[in-house]
């Protein structure tokens, strides 16, 4: 690879950077020469995530203590003799490394191409052309296009800023925004965080607009020399394997007790001590759930590609536990709950109301009064030419799909159309009126001017929140030029906004002045009027309200929009509390004790500002509430970080909240969270069934070993059969289960239903599983002693009801709630899993050979059926136990 250019830009020009690079800062690179570049430095990576090669996942598979044992297993029984019993302890540890290598590798992938999927994105300059490229491919010499909200790809030369500002604290630590410019630096040493000419990879901009020259990329740039430096960070366990971890631990310490009885007993009763060791190292491997961790990251991980399947991208496992458990949704209305196809329906003009015909973005449709079509008045002219002048929105027709497409915020884009309806065009009126400044639009602002040149004056345009821009207002236009309003005009225009709000409208003022400067372009301005565009309710967000209703989710609606529209939205939405709105403005005026209070009672939040919302979640946290928050803003990324599960907008959304929060939708859709959190819940459902059919099964067989030990019986089963049962029978069912089809009454439960994943209930049905199966098999093995048969008779029939009794369980364990009985081969790779174990161990037990090896007998058909019979009643007392919880 060859070396990247030097990193003295910061001392050059602007035009030297450029020659030095050899690229052009206006039409940048090529795209040959960019895949050429890319080629010859490589991508722009860090690189510090290395991909896992599969020998070495393969290898990690045998690392592990208990494999260890099972090595030094095989090696005793290699050295006492028993050949056979040694290669089976090699073909069963190949075996069982060989599914959890299985498991490992798909969840990797998973993951892998998840990352893939989340990967940041750049624009840049290319032949002349802006591009969206993604990251890693942006090279040096790229010109780079930067706006807020972005993360700067790569280091790179400042070459154009408008108020350019850098946050740059992940590099430097400095936690105010930088301003950039872009004259070069006097000779000498410059820190990096002096550079002020240059722009750095993994900062973000903050404010403004601007353009870089890539100096450096991947490895090259500072952050790459850092994490060069820093050895990459292990990811902490979810708390679900902590928790797992901590009952194997458990387990564990009583499988050791048990063990530590038997071979004791055994020595006692005069077997020789290698053998009882061989025995000890063989239950010790079994009884141990060393799989359940693995299952877990599988489970989890393939539910993180199902969501995103279902339009939610998770970036990590941690996420999707909490998914599950996630009792309050504070969702954003515009774009989110709402279509965000904004269409102007009302102008409130001259005194009077207009309404406007059409719908979408297409430009067609006629102005009426009172019904009856009319010419637009020439104070709805000057309205709507003020409205277009002040908008960075472009609606055109796709020439592809035939269809008109706005490009750009959607309000703007519905005020663009409104002023075409009316005949303007926003190429003359550019060219009559260039724009000269700009003051822009911010949440917290909630308005937008625009300072243009026109016939010698400066004149400023200004549209936002009514009661924002009113406030700037001393005159109003009349169809006789600007009068100050009187107290019954001011009434009037607040009465026809009021008017507009309650009917879901957003409404938005727009006011112009003259002699503008950008220090006063917001004062003594006239309004020209009122604007109220309609965005209609998503459809299936209506249905997701109705879902978390049931699921006892509660769904806040957080907006910047008016009081009384939000209202009127969200009774069309069918959100539940729509009676009370609280505002921003009524939220900062509250201490925290009175604004926990207050957010346990109203569901709709007004006017709110990113700062609100932070505090909000703060306060439902406070409340033990585990809250989902959705966000799209660089204001909003404190709330998105803070929040259970910060919710970012794929299309919306800017990079800065795309990484604060934990899951980014795909389709800005509320649906997709509601989706998100059923599959949250689907998966932790799965991961409980799966515990609870592994735990059972470890305590069914210490139970058995244990209770034949103390009740001075022989040893019920050999090490062969009892690692048999442990690492060829319960794989492939436990697999099966991790992936069983969710349950209809997953959104029916409550979240405190889901919570909890070793809650009593679970626990009760691990144990009566598990005890009743150790009754079942010491009543059958001494039962088979006392009638008689020889010690490998009743061996080989409670080593066949054991593992009877574990596939019994598994269909039990389908579900906490319904019976076995209904619907109770719905799981097709359970079927599966099962047929193919049942020939395994018809196998063991009646193929000569394999007899040999298991110390099985080849039982006749009464024998199975007894067996058959005695397994049998596991269901009836699991499906009891359900009963008694119900
Ligand atoms: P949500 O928070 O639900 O997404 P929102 O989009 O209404 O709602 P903001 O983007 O904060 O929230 O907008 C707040 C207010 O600012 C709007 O009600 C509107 O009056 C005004 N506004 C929105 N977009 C613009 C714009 N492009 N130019 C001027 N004013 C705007």
């Amino acid at each position: 690879m060859e070396a990247q250019p030097g990193t003295t830009a910061h001392l050059l020009s602007p035009g030297e950077t450029a020659a030095a690079l050899g690229s052009n800062p206006d039409a940048g690179l090529t795209g040959e020469e960019a895949a050429r570049r890319l080629a010859a430095y490589g991508p722009n990576e860090l690189g510090t995530e290395k991909r896992v090669s599969p020998l070495v996942l393969l290898l990690a598979q045998f690392k592990n203590v208990l494999m260890l044992v099972l090595v030094v297993a095989t090696g005793l029984s290699l050295w006492l003799g028993h050949t056979t019993e040694a290669v089976t302890i090699g073909i069963i540890m190949v075996l069982s490394a060989g599914l959890g290598f299985l498991q490992e590798y798909r969840a990797e992938r998973a993951l892998e191409a998840l990352q893939r999927m989340a990967a940041p994105h750049a624009v840049v300059v290319r032949g002349g052309q802006h591009q969206r490229v993604r990251a890693a491919e942006v090279v040096p010499g790229d010109v780079m296009v930067l706006a807020a909200g972005d993360r700067v790809p790569a280091d790179g030369r400042v070459m154009e800023g408008a108020d350019l500002r850098v946050d740059e604290a992940p590099l430097t630590g400095e936690s105010l925004p930088v301003d950039k410019h872009i004259r070069a630096l006097p000779k000498g040493e410059h820190a990096v965080a002096d550079r002020a000419n240059m722009v750095h990879a993994a900062t973000t901009v903050v404010h403004g607009r601007g353009r870089a020259l890539a100096t450096a990329t991947g490895r090259h740039t500072e952050v790459g020399r850092i994490a060069t430096m820093v050895q990459q960070v292990q990811a902490p366990p979810t708390p679900l394997q902590a928790k797992l971890d901590k009952v194997g631990h458990y387990l564990a310490v009583g499988a050791l007790g048990v063990v530590l009885i038997v071979v004791v007993r055994g020595f006692t009763s005069g077997q020789p001590f290698l053998e009882m060791l061989l025995f000890g190292m063989a239950l010790a491997v079994a009884v141990v759930p060393e799989s359940l961790p693995a299952v877990v990251t599988v489970t989890l991980a393939l539910g993180v590609q199902r969501m995103a399947a279902r339009r939610a991208m998770v970036r990590k496992l941690t996420t999707v536990e909490t998914l599950g458990s996630t009792t309050v949704i504070c969702s954003d209305k515009t774009g989110t709950l709402t279509q965000d196809q904004m269409t102007v329906r009302q102008l409130y003009v001259g005194g009077e109301l207009l309404e406007l015909g059409g719908s979408g973005y297409e430009p067609k449709g006629s102005f009426l009064r009172g019904g009856a079509p009319v010419e637009p008045t020439d104070v709805a002219r000057q309205l709507l030419t003020a409205a277009l002048l002040a908008s960075d929105a472009r609606v055109r027709l796709d020439p592809e799909t035939r269809q008109w497409t706005a490009q750009g915020d959607p309000t703007e884009g519905a005020l663009v159309v409104a002023a075409m309806k009316a005949g303007l065009e926003a190429e003359e009126l550019t060219r009559r009126m260039p724009r000269v400044g700009e003051i822009p639009f911010t949440s917290d602002r909630k308005r937008m001017t625009t300072l243009h040149r026109a016939d010698g004056d400066t004149v400023a345009f200004s549209k936002g929140a009514a009661e924002v821009v009113l406030e700037g207002c001393t005159h109003v236009a009349t169809g006789h030029g600007p009068r100050p309003p009187d107290e019954g005009t001011r009434r009037e225009i607040l009465a026809a906004a009021q008017d507009m709000q309650r009917h879901a409208l957003r409404v938005l003022a727009v006011a112009e002045r003259t002699h503008a400067t950008t220090e006063n372009a917001e004062r003594e301005m006239t309004l020209l009027g009122l604007v109220g565009m309609m965005d209609p309710p998503r459809p299936e967000a209506r249905e997701a309200i109705a879902t978390c209703r049931l699921a006892g989710v509660r769904v806040l609606m957080i907006t910047g929009d008016h009081p009384l529209t939000a209202q009127a939205v969200a009774r069309e939405l069918g959100l539940p509390r729509s009676e009370r709105v609280a505002t921003g403005a009524e939220l900062s005026a509250l201490d925290e004790r009175a604004l926990s209070r207050l957010v346990g009672e109203v569901d709709i939040y007004a006017r709110v500002s990113p700062a609100d919302k932070l505090r909000v979640v703060g306060a439902l946290q406070a409340q033990k509430q585990v809250t989902a928050m959705t966000g799209d803003g660089v204001n909003d990324a404190p709330a998105l970080k803070k929040a259970d599960i910060g919710v970012a907008m794929g299309i919306k959304g800017t990079d800065v909240a795309r990484q604060a929060a934990s899951m980014t939708l795909a389709d800005d859709n509320f649906a997709t969270i509601v989706a998100a959190v059923e599959e949250g819940r689907a998966i932790y459902d799965n991961v409980q069934k799966t515990l609870m059919y592994l735990l059972s099964s470890n305590i069914g067989e210490m139970a058995l070993m244990g209770a034949a030990a103390l009740l001075g019986l022989p040893v019920p089963l050999t090490a062969l059969q009892i690692l048999y049962v442990n690492l060829v029978t319960d794989g492939l069912p436990a697999l099966a289960l991790s992936v069983d089809p969710h349950a209809s009454d997953l959104m029916a439960r409550t979240p405190t239903d889901t919570r909890g994943l070793l809650s009593r209930r679970v626990v009760s049905q691990i144990v009566m599983g598990g005890v009743w199966s150790a009754v079942v098999n010491v009543a059958l093995f001494a039962g088979a002693l006392i009638s008689g048969r020889s010690l490998q008779e009743a061996m080989t029939m409670t080593f066949v009801s054991l593992v009877l009794i574990q596939f019994l369980k598994a269909y039990s364990f389908r579900s906490l709630r319904a019976h076995a009985w209904e619907k109770p081969f719905a799981n097709r790779w359970l079927n599966l899993a099962i047929v193919a174990e049942l020939v395994l161990l018809a196998l063991v037990v009646h193929v000569p050979t394999l007899e040999n090896v298991f110390g099985t007998y080849n039982l006749t058909g009464t024998d199975w059926l007894v067996i058959l019979g005695a397994a049998a009643t596991v269901v009836p007392v699991l499906e009891l136990g359900k009963r008694l919880f119900r």
